[in-house]
């Protein structure tokens, strides 16, 4: 018989919204903080994320916040520094490859906001 899995009520995140459905609730929370060259934590703790139906929403909370220790998101402090300087879509927060005036949405974003353009444009010809 295996041994039953530890299941914490309390974890590093924050009363967010999402926090009861976070998956490193069912996990010791210091896997996530890996002692400096403790690759397997940092491995497992990354696992644990890819299995996180929260995972976009912590990546987004981590990036906001600039929690600069531990992983978030299903990523290191290293990988979230590099995609903090990846300029993102102002709507949606997809990391987009340019950024110039014309290019601050993520391609679903713009032709998205042109269609409600469109359709508010559509609303006030018929008013
Ligand atoms: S993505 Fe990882 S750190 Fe964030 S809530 Fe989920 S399991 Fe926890
Ligand atoms: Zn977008």
């Amino acid at each position: 018989m295996s041994a039953a899995m530890p299941v914490y009520s309390e974890s590093f995140i924050p009363a967010e919204p999402w926090k009861g459905q976070a998956a490193c609730m069912q996990v010791d929370p210091d896997m996530f903080f890996p002692t400096k060259g403790d690759h397997e934590s940092a491995r497992n703790a990354v696992a644990t994320c890819r299995t996180c139906p929260v995972v976009g929403d912590c990546l987004q909370y981590a990036l906001e916040h600039r929690e600069t220790q531990g992983v978030w998101g299903g990523l290191t402090p290293m990988q979230r520094k590099r995609i903090a300087r990846t300029p993102v879509c102002r709507r949606c927060k997809t990391p987009i490859g340019h950024l110039s005036k014309q290019h601050r949405y993520c391609e679903s974003c713009a032709v998205a906001r042109r269609a409600e353009s469109q359709k508010a444009y559509a609303q006030k010809g018929a008013a």
